[in-house]
């Protein structure tokens, strides 16, 4: 086994930075084992960006420490370059060369020979679908295509560690599953994933481990289900028929337990309830006013509710439905 296995991918401690007076990163300590998926979330402004920035020798902390693989960001900035890979960062790729082009000149940048820069081009197409559009320009790619091009870019040198921010924004939900089957294929072979996203659903599909960081400070930190469990609320949902939704959701918001957001949409009615004992009562309220209830269902909450829980936000963008 290498060194490698024993140390965390990633620890920090106590780091921080802050931009003029304003401390956008305030004393986080986070650590990521190696061959897992991390997700951090938080709401906008939160100091995900900045702190990931950090990790990846991007921005000099004001103090505290980081390790990627045992090797400090600050003094061994180049050994953790060799360490890293960062998506987002090919945005300068040119539109009139091929995805191939594109791909040999950055394994080219990236040191590979010529043949070795092809040879490591054609692989990663392969590997990424991208083979039948591999010798048309960049300008008629789709977002999709991008995005897989721009990942398959940042994976040239094998790099361990792997900084994935936003991988799936704007993406359709076919394109997002072929985007999160790649992210688990990598990570079976040992890869480490540090994940940004929005999408709450997208943590709790990939991710071992969630950091929801507010303020410049870790505010949750375990598994989707530890936070799950934390929380304390389970999710309530009841489908009733359309004409019925907007007296049900009354009802439902007089429920004694009911707590937090209460949505109704699509005909299901769903909110977090700590108190599940009266859920007799509240079909008993529903029927009396005549409403049948289709499907009634208890569950965890969603990462969704848990985030706004602890945040008071919610961290969402909604996905698109598939056309
Ligand atoms: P988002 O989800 O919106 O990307 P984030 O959690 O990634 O948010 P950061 O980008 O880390 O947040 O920003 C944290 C705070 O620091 C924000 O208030 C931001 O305005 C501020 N900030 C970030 N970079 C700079 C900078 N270079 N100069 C001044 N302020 C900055």
């Amino acid at each position: 086994m290498t060194m490698a296995a024993f140390e965390p991918a990633i620890e920090t401690r106590a780091l921080t930075k802050s931009f003029g007076t304003f401390r956008a990163v305030d004393g986080i300590d986070l650590t990521v084992r190696a061959g897992t998926v991390c997700a951090v979330l938080g709401p906008n402004g939160a100091g995900k960006t900045t702190t990931v920035r950090m990790i990846a020798t991007l921005l000099r902390p004001d103090s505290g420490s980081a390790r990627v693989f045992g090797h400090d960001v600050v003094r061994e900035a180049s050994t953790v370059r060799s360490l890293i890979g960062v998506t987002g960062q090919y945005a300068s790729v040119d539109e009139d060369l091929t995805a191939r082009e594109n791909l040999t000149i950055f394994a080219r940048l990236l040191g590979l020979s010529g043949t070795g820069a092809g040879y490591r081009a054609d692989e990663l197409l392969d590997e990424f679908g991208l083979v039948d559009s591999a010798r048309r320009p960049l300008r008629n790619f789709s977002g999709g295509m991008r995005r897989r091009l721009d990942l398959a870019a940042s994976l040239i040198a094998r790099p361990p560690l792997l900084f994935l921010d936003e991988p799936t924004t704007g993406l359709d939900p076919r394109t997002r599953a072929q985007m999160w089957q790649t992210v688990r294929e990598l990570v079976a072979t040992g890869t480490t994933v540090l994940l940004t996203t929005q999408y709450l659903d997208e943590a709790d599909a990939l991710a071992d481990h969630v950091v929801v960081i507010d303020h410049g400070r870790v505010v949750a930190d375990g598994t989707a289900d530890e936070l799950k469990t934390a929380v304390g609320a389970a999710a309530l949902t009841v489908r009733v028929d359309r004409a019925d939704l907007a007296t049900a959701a009354a009802i439902v918001h007089r429920f004694r337990g009911a707590e937090g957001v209460v949505t109704a949409e699509e005909g299901r009615i769903r909110m977090s309830a700590t108190d599940t004992t009266s859920v007799p009562e509240l079909l008993i309220a529903l029927r009396e006013a005549g409403i049948e209830v289709r499907e009634l269902s208890v569950a965890p909450p969603s990462l969704d509710e848990v985030f706004f829980a602890i945040t008071g936000t919610t961290g969402t963008h909604r996905v698109p439905e598939p056309a």
